[in-house]
């Protein structure tokens, strides 16, 4: 007997999805491994200890409740954080759920290298993978994320690299659908290197699309999926400068070439970009005069989070400070995914301008 999703299933991970970016909504990506909060937390000299790390993200997960849930539509958490909480004994999980928000997990176990490839990765984490989205479903969480990492060179991506990678975000997404969880599926393309706009959009184009055809392969009910790519942009050292609206035109291009209507939201990662690129950026998307069958929105870690850790420096006494910060860039975010965004609402030195590009990104 074929193994098929139900009626019951499908509709269940169609309405998550659609409820993730509904009106404007985005995602919060606070699913930073312990390692990678690390990095953040080094840049203002709090020690990476788990009560710092509780800290920081209740700091996140208890933001103004009207305010939050009208920006955020789901927020992606760490192993650690499902399972942390706050002062008074709460889950943060429960702060969360109580203001609407899909809560996700990250569930791979991060890359590895290609053997015989030029530095190329796949990502692991399939062992063990149904039962772990089974527990996670059973503790609250509706969606996950799994990322892979595609680098642009003269000779990369190449062809192993982008089959693998297709291949290993289908079987991921089949199993999270088989649990009632909705999969991001996250082919990022590092902005790493000195390449052109137009061979970033060749790349994601051919990334998309072997993505697609796999999802495809293995039967993954695509209106119960997100998307989460990288925008089209020049390399980080590309001499060449390129308006948001060019970037903007090259990255709808490339997924109108590419992603089926029957997939509810494209949700972008910001890739390193500053805090105002990445809104200036999303905005422009979807200012863009073409047919965009997708919610354009979203999936922000860096973007979201710069200016909330450099107002919290991991003081209780800039708590209120930090998440001021938080909401005010998730409401021009949430503002952007609708094209409303101008940049005369950016309060005085709120907005950070400088750039958040970490070469070779890890998560
Ligand atoms: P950035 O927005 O910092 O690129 O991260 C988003 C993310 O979740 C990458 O996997």
């Amino acid at each position: 007997m074929a193994v098929i999703l139900s009626d019951a299933q499908k509709q269940e991970l169609a309405q998550i999805a659609k409820k993730i970016v509904a009106s404007g909504r985005g995602i919060l990506a606070a699913d930073e491994s312990s390692g990678t909060m690390g990095k953040r937390l080094d840049t203002i000299n709090v020690e990476n200890v788990e009560e710092n790390r509780r800290q920081y993200r209740t700091l996140l997960m208890t933001s103004d409740s009207g305010a939050m849930s009208e920006a955020i539509g789901g927020v992606i958490l760490f192993h650690e954080t499902l399972y942390q909480k706050d002062d008074a004994g709460v889950y943060l999980r429960d702060h969360l759920k109580n203001r609407g928000i899909v809560i996700g997990i990250k569930v791979d176990k991060g890359v590895v290298k290609l053997l015989g490839t030029k530095d190329e990765t796949t990502t692991q984490g399939l062992d063990g993978l149904g039962e772990r989205c089974a527990q996670y479903k059973a503790d609250g969480c509706d969606f996950a994320k799994w990322r892979c990492v595609l680098k642009i060179t003269d000779s990369t991506p190449s062809q192993l690299a982008i089959d693998e990678n297709a291949n290993v975000l289908a079987r991921y997404a089949s199993i999270c659908q088989q649990n009632g969880i909705v999969p991001i599926v996250e082919p990022e393309i590092l902005p790493d290197g000195n390449h052109t706009l137009e061979r970033c959009q060749e790349v994601t184009e051919k990334v998309l699309a072997a993505c697609y055809k796999a999802l495809s392969d293995h039967h993954v009910y695509m209106e119960g999926t997100l998307l989460k790519p990288n925008m089209v942009t020049a390399g980080h050292d590309c001499q060449t400068k390129y308006t948001p609206e060019q970037v903007a035109i090259a990255t709808v291009t490339a997924l109108r070439r590419t992603v089926p209507p029957a997939m509810p939201g494209v949700t972008f990662l910001s890739g390193g970009q500053s805090e105002t690129s990445a809104t200036v950026h999303l905005n422009a998307i979807n200012r863009v005069d073409a047919l965009k069958p997708w919610a354009l929105s979203f999936s922000y870690g860096r973007a979201l989070q710069a200016s909330v850790l450099k107002a919290w420096q991991g003081k209780a006494a800039n708590f209120q400070d930090g998440k001021k910060a938080f909401l005010h860039r998730a409401r021009m975010n949430s503002l952007a995914a609708q094209g409303k965004y101008e940049s005369s609402m950016e309060e005085a030195g709120s907005a950070d301008a400088q750039s958040l590009h970490v070469a070779n990104h890890q998560y």
